[in-house]
């Protein structure tokens, strides 16, 4: 069942009985009050004729006195007791003369009732009484309820009538409010659809003014969907520029594979310029591949496991690595006081690489490195003597793919960069809560500095 039905049934369902039982109830209290009342007046009537009868001197009279207490529409009768429970005087209006007919009896108690007879309501009160010539007997009057009966009817009417009038009302109401809610669900899991159908990233259309819940619910739709087409195109852009970049590569190997083959035998000083050109070109691919399988890992943004270390260790060690793979001058200084951070060493090994691996690209003379602390962080620093970065570039050069005039790279470093390794860098010191920052001057050198958290505990 659709949501909006069941909020239309369930709504018009409890409605309609709690409206139903109310009216009922208000039906039989005030029918149960009315009778009470009605009863109660025929009783004081009954009692006054009594009364009156008690008290009279004159039994001729007694017909008199009947005449006078007779109700409206109804009938008053003298029933004795010596008489066997026979009515001994009797007088009805004209509109009640059937009544008479009515078999009488003698009660020595009081009674007032509602009796039917025949199709009619009727009050009966009988109360006993010794007249003043000593005869014992009961004054019993009958009374019409017909005008109680079409009061109570008219009341049933106007109850139901009301019901009915208000229960279609509800419904209609409720098939209103439904529809209402789930306009924007219906507009929702239409545009859910359409976006799953298209590919493309729609947008639902908000004309509300006012900010409840569902317009609320649409504008985070919206922001979802924003953010969603946002992740999407970056993702759309990485691929693109990761298969461009992979191109160019290919393209030399392949190019140069072509020359081997056509002149590879006649022209022997082409085999080492291509052979040096197509092991160049692997290895800056096979950097590519592993920076991007870095880059693509899906928990790299995870929370890496942080402890406290001590950096100069670290350092050195990655310096030694350097020094013995590249033959370069790196020296590491550091404060007398042990560094420490919080971090995670793998990670910190990985960031340390990019940022020397740069300095060893883009520079011949020495590297240094040093260590200290500040208030707020245990920092690292690696400085280069090499061609620097234009500052009109700076800020770009954490963007994936982005090298500063690839040309100039290359003529410093056969392997040539791929651009991604300070992106890289940047990722892994965001999921270890550090930071890096870059300065740099052109022709004098660059410096990194990798700012990481103090120990906790400190
Ligand atoms: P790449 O693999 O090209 O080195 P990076 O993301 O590490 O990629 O660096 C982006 C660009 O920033 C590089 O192409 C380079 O021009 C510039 N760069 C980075 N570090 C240095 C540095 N220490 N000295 C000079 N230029 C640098």
């Amino acid at each position: 069942m659709k949501l909006s039905s069941k909020i239309h049934l369930y709504s018009s369902v409890l409605f309609a009985s709690l409206l139903l039982a109310a009216n009922i109830t208000v039906y039989f209290v005030f029918y149960s009050l009315t009778i009470e009342q009605e009863l109660h007046a025929l009783a004081a009537e009954t009692e006054q004729a009594a009364e009156a009868i008690r008290a009279s001197n004159n039994p001729l009279a007694t017909e008199e006195l009947l005449r006078a207490y007779v109700p409206v529409s109804g009938m008053i009768r003298l029933t004795q007791e010596k008489a066997g429970g026979r009515a001994g005087l009797l007088v009805t209006t004209s509109s009640e003369t059937a009544l008479s007919e009515q078999p009488s009896a003698y009660s020595p108690q009081r009674i007032v009732e509602k009796v039917q007879i025949g199709q009619r309501d009727y009050g009966y009160a009988s109360i006993p009484i010794i007249a003043a010539d000593g005869a014992v007997a009961n004054v019993q009057i009958t009374k019409s309820m017909d005008e109680l009966t079409s009061l109570l009817a008219m009341l049933r009417l106007v109850l139901i009538v009301v019901s009915i009038a208000v229960i279609i009302i509800v419904l209609l109401s409720s098939g209103l409010l439904g529809r209402l809610i789930m306009r924007p669900i219906g507009a929702m899991t239409r545009t859910m659809k359409e976006i799953a159908r298209s590919g493309k990233f729609v947008r639902l259309e908000q004309h509300a003014k006012s900010k409840d819940e569902l317009v609320q619910m649409g504008e985070t739709f919206n922001e979802m969907i924003g953010l969603l087409e946002n992740s999407f195109h970056k993702q759309e852009q990485f691929v693109s520029n990761a298969s461009h970049e992979l191109k160019t590569p290919l393209t030399i190997i392949e190019s140069y594979a072509r020359l081997l083959q056509r002149r590879g035998l006649e022209r022997p000083e082409l085999f080492e310029e291509s052979v040096e050109a197509i092991r160049s070109e692997a290895v800056r691919m096979k950097g590519m591949t592993e920076q991007l399988l870095l880059l693509a890992t899906p928990n790299r943004h995870q929370e890496h496991e942080r402890n406290v270390i001590e950096l100069q260790p670290e350092v050195e060690q990655a310096a030694a690595g350097f020094r013995r793979a590249y033959k370069r001058d790196i020296y590491v200084q550091a404060s007398a006081e042990p560094v420490h951070a919080y971090t995670n060493a793998d990670q910190l090994k990985q960031l340390l690489f990019i940022l020397l691996d740069n300095a060893r690209k883009y520079s011949q003379d020495r590297i240094d490195i040093e260590l200290e602390r500040d208030s707020h962080h245990s920092l690292i620093r690696i400085k280069d003597r090499g061609i620097g970065i234009p500052a009109a570039e700076l800020p770009h050069v954490f963007e994936r793919f982005y090298r500063v005039d690839p040309s100039r790279s290359r003529d410093q470093d056969s392997e040539g960069g791929t651009g991604l390794g300070l992106s890289l860098a940047q990722e892994i010191s965001r999921a270890i809560g550090a930071e890096i920052v870059l300065t740099s001057e052109e022709g004098k050198g660059t410096t990194a500095t990798l700012l990481l958290p103090l120990p906790q505990q400190e």
